[in-house]
């Protein structure tokens, strides 16, 4: 890390590291009634108060510290969003040791090859994944002890596993006597590992004060916009990029939390937003599909759901404006990545542009946004150089700030900066306002003819098709052209269009020859562990697709 030169006058102002304990002893100090509502693994909801998360914290943090756990030491979580991940949130890094959140949905081949490379003393996971840990078991020789997220009485009688502890024993068995250590703000905290789509996954470490930086920046007015106000649903797990920093911002702030656990489908989440009056959610757009599709063939309403921020993926500019227009949820639109802890960019409108005609605005909050402070950007050509911003150039983005990886963990993948500056792999356009507007990932990116063709435009066109549910767009080899763009689509229940329909429907909206030259009808998209399409199955699975020559 840079060291900067010392001032002859340096401020005379208190010296205390940012600490995550810091979050849940204001929460709890603060915002002590706050409720903490979670839909549990075992089925029914569960509610306490910050107050109860802080004790319980503290009780974790001292039997983790029973146990041998040391500053600097990883134990990692493998759970649904819920009030006792939660406590591991503040347990193991508030006593200065690392959470690592595992993502349950990859292959126990991907999970073990991380829990070895980060080296996990204890895995703490919810009792629905004990298979998963049965299967792991064997092959994770730094592994202390599993803890099972859950009381005696859900326990198995018998289990493969000889280092089974059961959570509820351990917080029982200690005493919330317990004083959070102080350290260097710079310690790290928690690490999340990439999905690792080439390669192995890369772990991305961040500090405490990276951490509560993002903190304090992402709950700003033009980020997430969380207040004491709000009642918080985080659909975005807590087990990838630790659910956008909300486990942090919410209790920061004393909002009351919403914890959906393990049932994520429509009906499940629908019910949760209405008895608990939700105000404010985030999740990927897949996720939306899901509830919108539930509301939709339920002609149900929001009675308190008012903004939701949607990233991870582009948001298709239908999903905006039937959430928007149907349902009066303001849908903002944020962009980041496991790298940039996540967030990196927003989109809210300013005065200026609030006065634009209706067209003008649905225009500018389709793109993902602008950065919030903290978060510096540009967009460069192959060549390094900076491209201009005029909202039609695009280049490689590139970002820098505190809460951006300087290298990933164990120095893997060596020194990925260049120059400072963190590459993305996504491909976007800046404009004249700042507001940055992602064309592709620079792997799924069509080159045709020496030209590119931004397969996220070509997607959104064809979601704003009524008889569309979703479309993904990848580039298949062309005897003339290197790639042309083949659409794959899934159609909405009951309804019909045809090929040539689809393709019709791009007249007039795009460049010709930025048009689709097939399109395939399947029925579903390969999804990944975090959500998101996976283009590289679709690429494989459509590999030696043959175009119609024209
Ligand atoms: P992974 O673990 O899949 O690499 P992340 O969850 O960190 O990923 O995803 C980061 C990537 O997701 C970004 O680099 C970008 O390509 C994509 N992404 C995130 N938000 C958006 C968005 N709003 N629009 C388009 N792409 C997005």
């Amino acid at each position: 890390m840079p060291q900067y030169p010392e001032s002859p006058l340096m401020g005379q102002m208190m010296s205390q590291p940012l600490l995550i304990s810091n979050i849940i002893r204001h929460a709890d100090r603060y915002y002590g009634k706050s409720e903490i509502v979670s839909r549990r693994v075992e089925g029914d909801i569960h509610r306490y108060t910050y107050t109860d998360c802080h004790k319980r914290s503290r009780q974790l943090a001292k039997a983790l510290a029973n146990m041998g756990i040391k500053m600097g030491d990883r134990v990692a979580s493998i759970a649904w969003n819920g009030y006792r991940h939660l406590e591991a949130y503040y347990a193991v890094s508030g006593s200065g040791a690392v959470l690592h959140t595992i993502n349950p949905r990859l292959f126990p081949e991907q999970i073990a090859y991380m829990v070895n490379h980060a080296e996990d003393q204890y895995v703490l996971f919810d009792m629905n994944f004990l298979p998963i840990i049965e299967a792991i078991a064997p092959h994770c020789s730094t592994v202390k002890g599993f803890v099972m997220l859950c009381g005696r009485e859900h326990m198995p009688a018998a289990s493969k596993l000889d280092n089974l502890l059961c959570y509820e024993e351990l917080i029982a068995a200690s005493s919330d006597d317990y004083e959070w250590p102080q350290f260097d703000e710079n310690s790290a905290s928690s690490l999340c590992y990439t999905s690792g789509t080439t390669g192995h996954p890369k772990g991305a470490l961040y500090s405490h004060r990276s951490t509560l930086l993002h903190s304090y920046a992402s709950a700003m007015p033009d980020g997430l916009n969380v207040s004491a106000r709000d009642t918080v649903l985080p659909v975005v797990p807590m087990f990838h990029v630790n659910a956008w920093g909300l486990p942090y911002s919410v209790p920061l702030v004393g909002a009351k939390m919403v914890f959906p656990g393990p049932a994520m489908d429509g009906k499940s989440l629908y019910e949760l937003f209405e008895q608990e009056q939700v105000t404010f959610s985030a999740g990927v757009p897949t996720i939306w599909m899901g509830l919108l599709t539930y509301v939709a063939q339920n002609n149900l309403t929001f009675s308190s759901f008012k903004r939701t921020v949607i990233g991870g993926s582009a948001c298709p500019p239908s999903m905006m404006k039937t959430l928007r227009h149907q349902y009066g949820i303001e849908v903002v639109h944020a962009w980041g990545m496991t790298e940039m802890s996540p967030l990196g960019t927003a989109c809210t409108l300013s005065v200026r542009q609030a006065a634009l005609p209706e067209d003008a605005k649905q225009a500018i909050l389709e793109k993902q946004g602008h950065v919030i402070f903290g978060v510096d950007m540009k967009i460069v050509g192959d060549d390094g150089r900076e491209l201009p911003w005029d909202g039609k150039t695009y280049g490689n983005l590139l970002v820098k700030g505190p809460w951006v990886i300087s290298s990933y963990f164990k120095d893997e993948g060596g020194d990925v900066l260049e120059d400072g500056w963190f590459p993305t792999g996504d491909v976007a356009t800046i404009d004249a306002d700042g507001y940055m507007q992602i064309t592709d990932r620079s792997k799924d990116v069509i080159k045709s003819g020496g030209e590119w063709i931004s397969t996220i435009e070509l997607e959104n066109i064809a979601m704003s098709h009524p008889a569309v549910q979703q479309a993904a767009c990848i580039g298949v080899l062309h005897p003339k052209w290197d790639e042309r763009p083949l659409l794959v689509v899934v159609k909405k229940p009951g309804a019909e269009v045809s090929k040539e329909e689809l393709i019709q429907f791009y007249d007039g909206k795009i460049a010709k020859w930025w048009t689709p030259d097939d399109i395939a009808f399947v029925e579903a998209l390969p999804i990944g562990a975090t959500g998101k399409i996976l283009k590289n199955k679709m690429r494989e699975q459509f590999k030696d697709h043959k175009l119609p020559i024209a």
